[in-house]
């Protein structure tokens, strides 16, 4: 069946050669399956034009496309090429087979075509078909052309019924970010432009990425181009939904397509409507309902079948069958417990076993509202119990709960398998390494910017006393202890890494509250005072500070700010949490002297408190509020002040200088100027005031501990 495939690689037709082809019908419609990756069979095809141009000689588009763009003629071919593809699925419906979609290719200047909409409604209404049969294929550089038009002809297209896969994707320059502004169903990437063929971890780490994420943006992935065995395994063990190229098969004749596939399908019924309400099937997701009752699995597959694909068993040993060929496709499993056979709860236990099975969340759903009946079901492996008759709306908010949570694993799953075969893991920990953390966290910040997103950055206290006292055997014990009890505590979603030493970081994604995550810190902080570390007979803790993503934050951001509440907590006492924005809790350790620290500068306060140890507590203050607030709270426990004489002093700075003067009459407190090494005008200013000493910026060794405890000793000397 094999054709003389033309080899006139010119690209030169005249205008007038072309419109007399189209005005003669010389070009005809040719399909390339697509095949399902899970199952490896056909689930689709693309129309892709041919020019018969003689008894003998057949044109690919390559050759001739370009002319027609610009003769503009692409359009006038676009529209043949769509009736044409109408009238197959239209014969194929007359025949009483069930055809699968066919996409088809819509080209930049059909798209700017203000009739298109209405041109595709008059074709499908002409051939009786629904618009879920035809899929349109935009390319990515359409959409970068106008991405505003396109995608309003995107959401008419889809207010109708159509899907819309974005083609070529991986050629132009459109990132995940742009994608969730648009609503496609399905994005197409061309191996030609993500060469797996020489490619590199970091390749495969993009690939898997996008596709995911992809899948998690509601996209199913189509990748075409396939042409090795070695590039299909790798695009089915990434997640890649289907596949169309040569390694299954090349674009064929209507003829040679109809003899291999169509005629092997028996019609069912046409399943979609136009008024779907816009929503289009997720197909790339499927949820698993097994029911022995019939009416059961009808009322889910109608509350569901708008959103995702539902397949439908009716025993618990049926729905194992259907897995063992589609595990990797089913996101949800609804299963009932009585059954004839296998009951539902015979069937979690066995899924609980079983490696591949497990990761699948599974709701029971059954008329029984007994607590113990409960309870096994969650014991036995369940994420949720439904109880019959089904209310809509629970049934609906439940499920569509756990498939985000159940999308959001996988993504995480995939990149933390990926990233556990690299040297981006700590050794010593396995937990995430600084690059790894921070190339995946500014991901999932850039990825998700209006969710909430919590940054825990967390320390050991006094874990240089430890490695010096016990040795530094068991100050690694103690290390590996928190990495466990930060794996323990926190859920998969969120990642978990080592920034060296005895600093750790979490990102939890996506919180219920603020609340959640600082009760997650005491709990922490809890565990391993009481727990954890206690095995090793030390008394040590750890302190935490917190911050919440806003808007537009950055990784670098949203970390200074926990890193400076983590400061704060060290400063207060050991086992602390402090939150970002929040007050400062109060100094618990009733004799430690408190310093505070009058700088905007959050390294000058850093650097003074980590200098001077633990035996006095540092508050840094920012603004008036803060210093009365200080003054309330402490008041005899202040022994010293620093006041960093920035270069242009700002005017609340000058005022709580005065305010200071004032509170520090009669020699209260001495004061310390904070002056930058070699800034003359800082230290003249600062030599306006009665100050006791000067310290200056970068400090010398030595010298914050000298000043600092000169002047505490001076407060001995006047008060105590
Ligand atoms: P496209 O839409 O990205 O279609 C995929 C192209 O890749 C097809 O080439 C297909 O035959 C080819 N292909 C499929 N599998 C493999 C493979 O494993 N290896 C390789 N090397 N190639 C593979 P085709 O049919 O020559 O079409 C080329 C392009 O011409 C299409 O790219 C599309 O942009 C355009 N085109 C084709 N038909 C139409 C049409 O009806 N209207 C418009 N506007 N453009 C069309
Ligand atoms: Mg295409
Ligand atoms: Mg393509």
């Amino acid at each position: 069946m094999k054709k003389d495939i033309g080899t006139d690689s010119s690209g030169q037709f005249s205008k007038e050669e072309l419109e007399n082809a189209l005005a003669e019908e010389q070009f005809t419609v040719w399909l390339q399956p697509k095949y399902n990756l899970a199952t490896e069979e056909v689930c689709g095809a693309e129309a892709l034009v041919r020019w018969q141009r003689n008894k003998t000689q057949i044109i690919c588009p390559e050759q001739f496309i370009a002319d027609m763009e610009k003769d503009n003629l692409l359009s006038e071919l676009d529209y043949f090429v769509w009736e044409k593809t109408c009238q197959i699925i239209h014969d194929w419906f007359q025949a009483g087979k069930l055809p699968y979609a066919i996409s088809v290719n819509v080209s930049t200047a059909s798209l700017m075509n203000g009739q298109l909409v209405s041109f595709l409604v008059g074709l499908i209404s002409k051939y009786g078909i629904s618009p879920s049969f035809l899929q349109l294929e935009i390319t990515e550089n359409a959409y970068l052309h106008a991405p505003e038009h396109v995608e309003n002809v995107i959401k008419s297209l889809h207010d109708i019924g159509f899907s819309v896969i974005m083609d070529d994707f991986g050629s132009g320059y459109s990132s995940l970010n742009t994608l969730k502004r648009i609503q496609i169903d399905a994005l197409k990437l061309d191996m030609k432009y993500l060469p797996i063929k020489d490619r590199t971890e970091n390749d495969e780490i993009i690939l898997v990425s996008v596709i995911k994420m992809a899948n998690w943006l509601g996209m199913s992935v189509i990748a075409e181009g396939v042409e090795t065995r070695r590039q299909k395994d790798f695009l089915q063990g990434a997640g890649c939904d289907s596949v169309q190229g040569h390694f299954f098969s090349e674009a064929m004749s209507l003829e040679e397509y109809e003899a291999r596939y169509v005629y092997h399908t028996t019609v069912v019924k046409e399943t979609t409507s136009i008024d779907n309400n816009g929503i289009v099937p997720k197909f790339n997701m499927t949820i698993l309902v097994i029911d022995d009752d019939e009416m059961s699995r009808e009322i889910l597959q109608y509350i569901f079948q708008e959103l995702y694909h539902v397949h439908m068993c009716g025993s618990a040993e049926e729905g194992l069958a259907y897995l063992k060929r589609n595990a990797n496709r089913v996101k949800l499993i609804l299963t009932d417990n009585f059954m004839p056979g296998m009951s539902g709860m015979e069937f979690l236990r066995h899924c609980k076993q079983d490696q591949v099975l497990k990761v699948i969340p599974q709701i029971m759903i059954t008329t029984s509202d007994e607590t113990s009946d409960q309870l096994e079901a969650f014991r036995a492996g369940a994420y949720d119990y439904i109880t019959k008759p089904f209310v809509r709306e629970i049934v609906m908010t439940r499920v569509m709960h756990i498939m985000e949570i159940s999308c959001r694993t996988s993504i995480f799953d995939i990149i933390e398998q990926k990233y556990k075969q690299k040297p981006e893991l700590d050794a010593a920990t396995s937990l995430l390494n600084k690059v790894a953390f921070s190339d995946l966290s500014n991901r999932i910040i850039e990825t998700f910017p209006n969710e909430q997103q919590a940054l825990f950055v967390i320390d050991i206290d006094d874990f240089k006393k430890v490695n010096d006292v016990h040795g530094h055997l068991i100050g690694d014990q103690i290390i590996r202890c928190v990495a466990d009890e930060l794996t323990n505590a926190f859920r998969k979603t969120d990642l978990i890494g080592r920034f060296g030493g005895d600093e750790f970081v979490v990102l939890a994604t996506k919180i219920q509250s603020q609340d959640t995550a600082k009760n997650k810190a005491a709990e922490i902080i809890k565990n391993i005072m009481f727990s954890s570390v206690k095995q090793f007979n030390i008394n040590t803790s750890i302190s935490v500070g917190l911050a919440f993503s806003e808007k537009k934050d950055t990784l670098n951001t949203l970390f200074s700010r926990a890193d400076k509440a983590l400061y704060d907590a060290k400063n207060t006492g050991k086992g602390k949490t402090v939150v970002y924005g929040e007050s400062i809790p109060p100094i618990t350790d009733d004799d430690k002297p408190v310093i505070l620290i009058c700088s905007e500068d959050e390294q000058v306060y850093s650097t003074i408190a980590l200098s001077y140890g633990e035996g006095a507590g540092f508050i840094r203050i920012e603004n008036v509020n803060q210093l009365e607030q200080a003054f309330k709270q402490y008041h005899s426990r202040i022994v010293t002040a620093c006041i960093d004489m920035q270069k242009d002093i700002p005017p609340e700075m000058e005022f709580f200088q005065q305010f200071l003067l004032q509170k520090s009459k009669g020699g209260g407190i001495p004061l310390v100027a904070i002056c930058r090494e070699g800034d003359m005008r800082n230290l003249k200013a600062a030599l306006e005031f009665p100050i006791y000493d000067v310290m200056v910026i970068p400090p010398p060794i030595g010298s914050i501990e000298r000043i600092l405890s000169r002047a505490i000793m001076e407060v001995g000397i006047h008060e105590r």
